[in-house]
């Protein structure tokens, strides 16, 4: 059976057509889903004959909520799904100035080991489908009957460990038949796998991308992110300069400060050797403290210094805004915290 929600406008006009009905059909289907029906009962401009012949070969996919955190402070949410196999994702609806966003997953587990991550603790289970990555947005939208303008792609997984999905979820979200949100609305976040963020600039040049970064040397981004032992900082490094060439867009690199690990004055240094001259941003994160991780988070003061040392010397940064402190919103957390009980 197909998911319904996994293929991109085209292939859904090509299911149609190899089912010997018009291609304008496809069109019509698509535009029934993402008008939010769930039923094929429900496409009421299809002739019955092929709504019937399309739910033999197809459905609609859907996640199932299985728990949901409100925050009672700034009105985050945070989602745990339930896939049709019965493995769980998360993602978190959180509010802004600018309108509402989400955070979703795009594999279940994650197989790249920073050794600071929740999500990663067990290995990957598999890729998200497209259909599923963007159902997260569908179900948060219906659970908080709000509009959902802007996505991130930072919640488990590594989206380009997944690219062929994470294409056609990118697609179907940007087409105006479909949820229609533009690409600068959407941000993908890499630890860094250097060849699909060279695609990536010529496949999606307007949708924002954020890198992971961590540490200001080999030594201590090899430490908290294996992958850096495949794709050194030097090479990435060079890769995120021509990035910003080529598409001349600003990236946003993620450095999540760990206590006595990588906030030193001396690390702000290293950062601002490795950044500078480069269209970037770099956006500080306070450890969200995981379990058993051994690892210490630093003070809000302690983040701010930091973020002061980089900005006096000409690097733009930011501390993160802590959303749903209260709802313990850091990555992969409720996924596992609900696996082991
Ligand atoms: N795999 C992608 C996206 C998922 S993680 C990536 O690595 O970018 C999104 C961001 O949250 C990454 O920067 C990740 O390193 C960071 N992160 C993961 N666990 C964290 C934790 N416990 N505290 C703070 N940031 C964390």
């Amino acid at each position: 059976m197909i998911n319904l929600k996994d293929l991109t406008l085209k292939e859904m006009e090509d299911l149609v057509s190899s089912m010997g009905q018009p291609s304008f059909r496809g069109k019509q289907v698509f535009q029934w889903i993402y008008r939010g029906i769930e039923s094929f009962d429900d496409m009421t401009n299809l002739p019955l004959t092929f709504r019937r012949a399309l739910s033999e070969k197809a459905f609609i996919g859907k996640l199932e909520i299985l728990e949901i955190q409100k925050s009672k402070s700034d009105g985050t949410r945070k989602y745990l799904f339930r896939l049709e196999d019965g493995n769980t994702i998360e993602s978190v609806f959180m509010k802004y100035r600018f309108g509402n966003s989400i955070c979703v997953s795009s594999q279940a587990g994650c197989r790249m080991g920073c050794s600071f991550c929740a999500s990663t603790k067990k290995g990957l289970v598999r890729n998200l489908t497209p259909g599923e990555i963007l159902s997260q947005l569908m179900a948060a939208e219906a659970d908080t009957g709000e509009k959902i303008g802007h996505i991130v792609v930072m919640g488990t997984g590594e989206p380009f460990d997944n690219y062929e999905n994470l294409a056609a979820f990118l697609r179907i979200v940007n087409d105006k038949n479909g949820l229609n949100i533009g690409m600068r609305n959407l941000t993908v976040s890499t630890c860094g796998l250097i060849p699909v963020i060279e695609r990536f600039a010529d496949d999606f040049p307007q949708v924002n991308l954020a890198v992971s970064l961590h540490g200001a040397t080999d030594e201590i981004r090899s430490a908290m992110m294996p992958v850096n032992r495949r794709y050194p900082l030097e090479e990435l490094i060079a890769t995120c300069r021509a990035y910003t060439k080529k598409t001349g867009r600003r990236i946003t690199f993620e450095y999540t400060l760990v206590n006595g690990v990588n906030d030193s004055d001396k690390d702000a240094a290293g950062l601002k050797k490795l950044l500078s001259g480069m269209l970037c941003h770099v956006n500080l994160i306070p450890l969200n403290k995981v379990e058993e991780s051994g690892f210490d988070t630093v003070s809000r003061q302690r983040a701010m210094e930091f973020q002061q040392i980089l900005e006096n010397n000409g690097i733009t940064a930011t501390v993160r805004r802590e959303l749903g402190s209260d709802i313990d919103a850091a990555c992969g957390q409720l996924r596992l915290s609900r696996e082991k009980s």
